[in-house]
């Protein structure tokens, strides 16, 4: 053991938990690829001002959790991204992708990192799967998103989740609100906690999303954002929830949603999953038509994207028992070397297996062939393919179903020819849930 641990809220993933991973990553693409997403992959980190002026500085994100540093001491700060939507907008625009089309659907599974607490579900590097789509926001586009994320989750087989959706309204709807809540909860505010003191000056929506019960029975009487709504923002909302309707997509509607995040107008969702305890929100996402022009865009651009922490999707999954049957690949043929002297013959048989699309493995320890049988067993291999003085004098070896226990006598061609039709030419086992 070293003294050497890993820092802490981050953690490594091994061969058995890769396997889950690449299976969620799989239908992904296959999911996301029928809506015609396409994948984009950003820098890890981005100066630090482009996060505090897309998430806002009244956030607990820009306020206490990003990571940066300066790469010279006299530079500019660079953080290492928080969130995902920030860069895919900063590289969209810097690539003026409007000028080649005026719809982008992007998507991306990518680490993030966030100075927070680490507890279950809760880690200071994590991933997202999440989805970008550029250029428009309509109740179509807003639905399709929608769909598009929850098609995730139906192909997983994830079942227990809950959509919450709410409209935060436009900018002057939200303005008006913020004027209403703040002075509703000015004269309660011996009741509030510290950080909710803090957020009545700032950003007094933030407060909506508090868990603490004592808040949550004083916002109970507050003003509703629905009452601050124009007809237009009404309108528009409930074109949404029609669309979600014919897709058969279940959802709550819930006034107190409102995320965490500045750039967010119009319809906002989230995704909670019972499976999760504390930490229940599995994904969420929104419209965000003001964020461009906050990074500095002469024209509009609107956009509506989510982000799904891909730990929580695994640790639902895990506690529904969808990933038991996902397992690493053993080998198809194990080699088993009855003689020391002949290691040359079985490499050569190795490698012509290899080069022939077989998952092949040897021994490369010198061990006894009990070793060697066991060690076979151990990686559930299907065959054997025995390799001793006889078989390399005639050329045709001892080929062991690990199955049936049956035996046949091929040459190396005929094994290959054999395996050739039932050899799938994959990694990752199929999950049979989609
Ligand atoms: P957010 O970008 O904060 O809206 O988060 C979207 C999703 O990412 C959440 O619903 C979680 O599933 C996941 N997530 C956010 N922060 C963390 C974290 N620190 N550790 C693990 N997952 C996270």
């Amino acid at each position: 053991m070293s003294e050497y641990r890993a820092v802490k809220g981050t953690k490594d993933i091994f061969p058995d938990e890769i396997t889950s991973w690449k299976y969620i990553e799989g239908v992904i693409h296959r999911v996301v690829g029928l809506y015609g997403f396409q994948e984009i992959r950003t820098p890890v980190f981005e100066y630090t001002d482009l996060f505090q002026r897309s998430i806002g500085s009244t956030t607990d994100i820009v306020g206490k959790e990003m990571f940066s540093f300066r790469p010279e001491p006299d530079g500019r700060s660079v953080t290492l991204r928080p969130e995902m939507t920030a860069g895919v907008m900063r590289a969209f625009l810097q690539a003026n992708l409007a000028s080649v089309s005026p719809v982008h659907k992007l998507y991306y599974i990518a680490e993030l990192f966030r100075k927070e607490r680490p507890q279950a579900g809760r880690q200071r590097q994590f991933s997202q799967f999440g989805a970008e789509m550029l250029g428009v926001s309509s109740p179509e586009a807003v639905a399709e998103v929608i769909d598009m994320m929850m098609q995730v989750f139906t192909s997983l087989g994830v079942s227990g989740l809950r959509l919450r959706i709410n409209t935060l309204g436009d900018f002057d709807d939200r303005v008006r609100y913020r004027e209403a809540l703040r002075a509703y909860l000015e004269p309660h505010s011996g009741l509030l906690d510290g950080p909710s003191r803090e957020r009545l000056e700032k950003n007094p929506l933030r407060i909506l999303d508090s868990k603490n019960p004592d808040i949550q029975s004083v916002i109970a009487d507050a003003p509703k954002l629905h009452d601050f709504l124009n007809p237009s923002a009404k309108a528009e909302f409930d074109q949404v929830l029609l669309y979600l309707d014919q897709k058969s997509i279940e959802y709550v509607i819930d006034p107190l949603l409102v995320r965490g995040l500045d750039y967010y107008c119009h319809t906002a969702f989230e995704v909670v999953s019972s499976e999760l305890g504390a930490q229940d929100a599995i994904g969420g996402g929104g419209r965000y038509d003001g964020l461009a022009r906050e990074l500095g865009s002469k024209s509009d651009i609107p956009a509506v994207g989510f982000a799904v922490g891909m730990e929580r999707l695994l640790i639902a999954m895990e506690k529904q028992g969808l990933l038991r049957h996902i397992v690493p690949p053993g080998p198809k043929v194990y080699i088993i070397l009855q003689n020391k002297e002949l290691k040359i013959h079985a490499l050569s048989a190795c490698d012509l297996l290899r080069r022939s699309g077989i998952r092949t493995e040897m021994d490369l320890c010198g061990r006894s062939m009990k070793a060697q049988m066991r060690e076979a067993n151990r990686q559930h291999a299907d065959y054997a393919l025995f390799v001793g003085s006889s078989e390399v004098g005639s050329q045709t070896f001892g080929f062991k179903n690990l199955r049936t226990s049956g035996q046949d006598f091929l040459s190396i061609r005929e094994v290959i020819a054999r395996l050739a039709s039932s050899t799938k030419h994959v990694d990752v086992p199929d999950g049979g849930h989609d």
